[in-house]
């Protein structure tokens, strides 16, 4: 039912990359950077990441989600209680697990917008082929139709503690119903 796809040490060295381009970006900022997690999937990415990151951030929370299954909702729901009503014209990062149509980034760059962020990025490990959705700084391209999961990436809740990422064959999974995902 799963197949691995990047491996723990794979990841590792595409976010040290990643954490190195940022620090050359950052380094040399004189002011903390907001950082903004996207809840929940990127908490492992986010964790690994900002912990090689050399320059002075604040970091914050932010929840979003759009999946049930391997379905994607019309409904995207964003909990940004947690987040400071202004950035005070700060640098803002915001972290992702997966871009895939942008939906997701576009709605909280808006708020980041809305809420005074001097400039914008986005760091998501991984960004999906074709889908429309774009990251600044990313580790991997997935193919469409290849839903991932591992290393905080989930299927209703289930496989983010798995160190790798893995491949689910929806075609093959069999739901509580007995029925067949395609
Ligand atoms: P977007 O708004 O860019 O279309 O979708 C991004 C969100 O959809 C991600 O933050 C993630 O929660 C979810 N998503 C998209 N593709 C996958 C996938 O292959 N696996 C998992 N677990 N989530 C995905
Ligand atoms: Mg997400």
């Amino acid at each position: 039912m799963l197949s691995p796809v990047y491996n723990e040490s794979v990841i590792a060295e595409r976010v040290k990359e990643i954490a190195s381009r940022m620090n050359a970006d950052f380094g040399n900022e004189k002011d903390y950077v907001h950082v903004i997690v996207t809840l929940n999937g990127a908490f492992m990415f986010a964790a690994d990441l900002i912990r090689q990151c050399k320059f002075p951030m604040m970091v914050h929370f932010v929840g979003a989600s759009s999946y049930m299954g391997t379905e994607q909702q019309k409904d995207l729901r964003i909990n940004a209680d947690a987040l400071p009503r202004s950035f005070g014209n700060k640098p803002v990062i915001l972290i992702e697990d997966i871009v895939d149509s942008g939906r997701t980034i576009g709605k909280l760059r808006q708020m980041m917008v809305d809420r005074f962020a001097s400039s914008i990025k986005v760091a998501a490990l991984l960004r999906r082929q074709g889908g429309g959705g774009n990251a600044d700084y990313y580790g991997f391209t997935v193919p469409p139709g290849l839903f991932v999961v591992g290393y905080g990436l989930d299927l209703d809740g289930r496989y983010r503690e798995l160190r790798d990422i893995q491949a689910l064959n929806t075609a093959t999974m069999v739901t509580g119903e007995g029925s067949k995902l395609c």
